[in-house]
């Protein structure tokens, strides 16, 4: 046996398995793209649960030829400036997105940046590229991936229904309108997935989208998080005890606008609601946690949904606070308060 540097497309391949694992993934990637590109308004078009068609286009600032042709490659990005892991402030930053879809599907990246007179069309054919070629659209950004995995039946086998895949793409879809309740969503699954949230600004917009996505029958029955300490800032709403669940299906964490799991955020809650939902219920919550870029690493895994804490411990502090804090304002006070 001897040693060989595998080819860019094996090495594209090899890395979508990490960050695109079902079609909800690439949507995620997508969706952040065009938020990173400050769209106001994004359209998600799905087809068979995703894995035929994901179409995304977006107001965003489009790219130029250079870019176009540049946004395809590996490890290309145009988000990580200053060369500094520690101040990550765009969802993405690892320039693998587009690389890893376009060497699993058949991908078409459309774009026409401010004071362009057309767009360029680029195709990536399962690894290939062609173009680009001019094509008429508005000023955006419209990705076009068809065929996800047809080319990898390995990965294709894991997947779900198109219904399952398309119930993905609708979580991962809220996800993303919660965490930013400035852009326009619409999503249209061709099923009974069909979304359209408009774009709201000002004070209340956090509270207002979270009616929109979670429902008034949430906001009427959860009390509004506000709390900052130490540069820890918790936003949200969290459901009165009287509200619970079965599972935490309806538990939504973020961080620093980013969709996330994390034990430190889950222990939390549990702790600031153990006086009042029993150990087998799941409190409903939508909790926003903004710190400091520098106070947590989100470079732990490649799809971004873990994170590491600096100091856990005052993360922890802070939201079993906020969410005290909140309860209590609602006439539900805890035996233990968490002393400062
Ligand atoms: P990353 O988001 O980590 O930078 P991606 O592979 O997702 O990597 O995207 C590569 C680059 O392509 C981005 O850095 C950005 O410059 C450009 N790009 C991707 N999607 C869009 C979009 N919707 N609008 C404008 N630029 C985009
Ligand atoms: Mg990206």
């Amino acid at each position: 046996m001897s040693i060989r540097q595998l080819p860019e497309d094996l090495i594209n391949r090899i890395a979508a398995g990490e960050v695109v694992e079902r079609p909800a993934s690439v949507v995620k990637e997508l969706v952040e793209n065009a938020i990173d590109a400050g769209a106001s308004k994004i359209v998600i078009t799905t087809a068979g649960g995703g894995k035929t068609q994901i179409r995304i286009e977006d107001d965003g600032c489009g790219m130029d030829e250079a870019d176009l042709i540049l946004s395809v490659e590996r490890h290309a990005t145009s988000k990580l400036q200053a060369d500094d892991l520690d101040d990550i402030r765009t969802l993405g930053f690892r320039g693998e997105a587009l690389a890893s879809i376009g060497s699993v599907s058949d991908l078409a990246v459309s774009s026409r940046p401010d004071g362009a007179e057309s767009g360029l069309r680029l195709e990536v054919r399962r690894g290939v590229k062609r173009g680009p070629v001019p094509q008429a659209m508005n000023k955006g950004t419209i990705l076009d991936v068809r065929n996800l995995f047809a080319a990898v039946p390995a990965r294709l086998k894991f997947l779900k229904t198109d219904r399952a895949e398309a119930a993905a793409i609708t979580d991962t879809v809220k996800r993303l309108a919660m965490a930013n309740p400035h852009v326009h969503f619409v999503l249209d699954g061709s099923d009974r997935s069909t979304l359209n949230w408009p774009g709201i600004t000002g004070e209340g917009a956090l509270a207002a989208r979270l009616s929109q996505v979670m429902g008034d029958d949430f906001s009427e029955n959860a009390a509004p998080l506000g709390f900052a300490r130490h540069g820890i800032v918790v936003a949200g709403l969290a459901g009165l005890p009287t509200y619970s669940r079965a599972n935490s299906l309806s538990q939504f964490y973020f961080v620093n606008g980013r969709s996330v799991r994390d034990k430190v955020l889950l222990g939390a809650v549990r702790a600031a609601y153990a006086d009042f939902v029993f150990r087998d219920r799941f409190p409903v919550i939508a909790l926003f946690v903004a710190v400091d870029p520098a106070e947590v690493d989100v470079n732990v895994h490649p799809a971004k949904a873990e994170l590491r804490f600096k100091d856990q411990g005052a993360v922890r502090g802070a939201v079993i606070r906020a969410i005290q804090e909140a309860l209590a304002a609602a006439g539900f006070r805890a035996s233990n308060t968490v002393a400062e």
